[in-house]
């Protein structure tokens, strides 16, 4: 394995996507190193969920590539369980068990998945609300919480399974806007705490401040990344400084 590729925990190569003749993705091309926090921004409609659900295989690419950890994951070999053990994804819609209490929802996959003993997984799902400010919540149910504390549980039970990178799509869209603030708090802690995260946003305060990278997509295509500093700050592509200024 080079150098390069071994930095990269995801790398897209090329990637295309459509949907009967709808080409979504048009030969998208993406880095994502180890610690870091890309965001991707862009008009609705312009292929971000797409794009993330093909690095999970939620979706299935029609052709190019996406390596995670090197590994192709697109190779018929490739395990999908494994897989999605080491890809993680929190959704706009949390998808929490309503049945089921808030340690319950984080330790069901690594009972289910990991096949950990109950206490095992018990403890380190405490340890995952913990780092969300969930801990106290572990025995509610879903119903009860606010929508922000229920996001908080849903990346808890991402992070819980000690992914190599989690994938987020817009995780506070669904949110009051009293709730945004410390859903997008405990990203910047885990950042912080070195992990490496893709997060497609319309909050462009976060996306300039917490990431290491933009990516701005437009109707399949990648129109332009870079630093956060150069994409809003210095757009080298009219149509980025038309979307970052209508909104940033
Ligand atoms: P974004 O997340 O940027 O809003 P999406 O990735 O959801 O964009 O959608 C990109 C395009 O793909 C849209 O035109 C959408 O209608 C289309 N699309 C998304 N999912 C499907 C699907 N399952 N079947 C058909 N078309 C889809
Ligand atoms: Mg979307």
């Amino acid at each position: 394995m080079s150098a390069t590729s071994s930095s990269s925990l995801l790398q897209v190569r090329q990637l295309f996507k459509h949907y009967g003749s709808n080409v979504v993705l048009k030969g998208i091309d993406m880095d994502v190193r180890a610690g870091q926090l890309v965001s991707i921004i862009g008009p609705s409609g312009s292929g971000k969920s797409t794009l993330l659900r093909c690095c999970n295989r939620m979706e299935n690419a029609s052709s190019g590539q996406v390596l995670v950890e090197g590994k192709d994951i697109y190779d018929p070999r490739s395990n999908l369980n494994k897989l999605r053990e080491r890809v993680g994804m929190v959704f706009q819609a949390f998808n929490l068990y309503p049945h089921l209490t808030v340690l319950s929802n984080v330790a069901l996959a690594l009972t289910k998945v990991k096949k950990m003993p109950r206490a095992q997984a018990e403890k380190v799902a405490i340890d995952a609300l913990r780092k969300v400010g969930m801990e106290h919540k572990a025995d509610a149910r879903p119903a009860q919480l606010s929508g922000g504390q229920q996001q908080r549980v849903g990346i808890a039970r991402s992070i819980a399974m000690r992914p190599a990178l989690v994938l987020f799509d817009e995780p506070t869209s669904a949110l009051d806007p009293e709730m945004v603030g410390g859903v997008l708090e405990v990203m910047r802690e885990l950042r912080n705490d070195g992990m490496t995260m893709v997060v497609v946003t319309h909050e462009m305060g976060f996306a300039k401040a917490a990431s290491d990278h933009v990516v701005f997509m437009e109707d399949g295509v990648i129109v332009e990344q870079g630093h956060p500093d150069q994409v809003f700050g210095s757009p080298a592509q009219a149509r980025t400084a038309a979307f970052v200024g209508g909104i940033g």
